[in-house]
This record gives C-alpha cells, structure tokens and sequence, in this order.
C-alpha cells in the first residue's frame, strides 16, 4: 500500500515557543494511525531540534520532522547553508526540494535540484520533490509538458529502486500557492494521474503504484477530504492551513 502524508511546510512562521505550542496541540488530539500513515512539520532550522524532541516523545513513528531546504555539498564556504549531515544531527529525515518559492526568490535550477535528490538519497533521506505550473503554463494548456520536464531533469535519472525508496511527489500548482485558489479534484486527479502514468512509461508500473503523490496549493481543512479522495492523491503539503492546529488537525483527519 502507497504511503498516505500530510506534511506541514510552515515556510519563515512561527517563533520556537509557538511552533513547539502547535506541535503538541496537534499531538493531543490526534487520531490514531495506520502504519501506512504519516504527518510531517517541516519547520523553520532553529526549531527542528525541539520539535524533534517533543515528537520522540511520543514514540508515534508516524511523526516526522522535516527540513525546507538542504545544500547538496558535505561542508564548505557556503554561507547560510546547512549540510545533511547538519539536518541528520538533529534528527531530521525528510527534506523538501524544489518548492516554487525556492525556484522562484533563490533562483534553483531543475540541474542545481538534481544535485541536492542525489546527495540527499545517498545519505538515506526522503525527499518530497515539488512540482508544479506557473498560471501562464496552466492557460496555455502545456502544465503536462512543464511537470515532465521538471521530473526528467531532477528525479528521473534515479533507478527504479531508489526513486521509490527515497521520493514523495509534492504537484503544487503555483497558481494555488498561498493563493486560496484550490485546483478543482479533476484538476489535480488529472495531473496525478499523468505523472503516475510518467512514472510507468519511465521505470515500471510497480514504481508508479509505490510512489506517492502529494497535492499542494491552498489545501484546508474544507477541501481536504474530497481532494484525498481522488485515486492518485496519497495526502497533501500544506503551507497556511499547517500553522494552526484547528485547520492543520481535519486535514491529517482527511487522510485515508
Ligand atoms: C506550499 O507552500 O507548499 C503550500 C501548499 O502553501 P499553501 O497551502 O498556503 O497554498
């Protein structure tokens, strides 16, 4: 069975105190879950290693946290950047990778990508790699050929075996980030459905049935049920509605 996530991308929010706070309201009134069910905070740096603490608390190995960016580079004059080994120290084995707005404000490359899953893969971490059409692509019709370009040129060159060891698929429409613009369920079960189908025309269909496949872009909790309902949505990344409990707890409830 494909693993269900929801993974809360809290971007530059939230003090330490307060991100701590979430946590354990989030972790007071969780539902139980499956094993094939999993909640990732990917938190701000600093707060990594409290809400890690608080989360292995709980011994739930369903919580996890996860980090927003990593360097691909083992050390070095790379000022403002953190290394995996850095991020394993901590506890941490998740990193997002790709997400528009690093491709956008930080000017990131599918090539510069491509490094950052590979270091990340040798050193045993999931990744959740982001993709996903900027409103122009989307009206022109050409968002298949824009995601398919962003796989090839950052994950596809992986084996069979380690792509579904170490990838989740995040498909973010840039047009719904931050925007309270959802895509319609045909929306986003039509893109899922054909990047599954990448998946098999690439490596094989035991690949494409393994891996999961995230939507992100103005998820809620209203809206979460019926888009995790869709065939080829195994959960979501969640930016705003991950920084309350009250909107971040139904959308984890949602998962199925
Ligand atoms: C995101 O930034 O990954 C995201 C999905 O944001 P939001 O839920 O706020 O649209």
């Amino acid at each position: 069975m494909r693993k269900k996530i929801v993974a809360g991308n809290w971007k530059m929010n939230l003090g330490i105190q307060e991100g701590v706070q979430l946590v354990n309201d989030i972790i007071a009134k969780l539902p139980v879950f499956q094993t094939h069910q999993h909640v990732i905070f990917c938190t701000p740096f600093t707060h990594l290693q409290k809400v890690n603490e608080v989360i292995n608390q709980t011994k739930n190995s369903s919580l996890h946290t996860g980090a927003q960016n990593c360097h691909d580079k083992t050390s070095g004059a790379y000022t403002g950047e953190i290394s995996i080994a850095m991020l394993q120290e901590l506890g941490v084995n998740s990193v997002i990778i790709g997400h528009s707005e690093r491709r956008q404000y930080f000017q990131e490359s599918n090539e510069f990508l491509k490094n950052k899953v590979d270091a990340l893969l040798a050193n045993k971490m999931h990744v959740l790699f982001c993709c996903g059409e900027p409103l122009e692509v989307r009206e022109a019709a050409q968002q298949n050929a824009w995601v398919e370009k962003q796989l090839q040129e950052s994950i596809f060159h992986l084996s069979a075996e380690t792509i579904q060891q170490g990838i989740t698929i995040a498909y973010e429409p840039i047009w719904a980030i931050g925007t309270g613009v959802t895509a319609s369920t045909a929306q986003a079960q039509e893109m899922h459905a054909f990047i599954r189908s990448l998946l098999q025309a690439t490596y094989d269909e035991d690949t494409a049935q393994n891996i999961s496949i995230l939507y992100g872009g103005s998820c809620n909790a209203a809206n979460a049920a019926e888009l995790f309902a869709c065939e080829d949505v195994d959960g979501g990344l969640i930016g705003g509605a991950a920084l309350k409990a009250e909107s971040f707890l139904p959308i984890i409830e949602a998962m199925k």
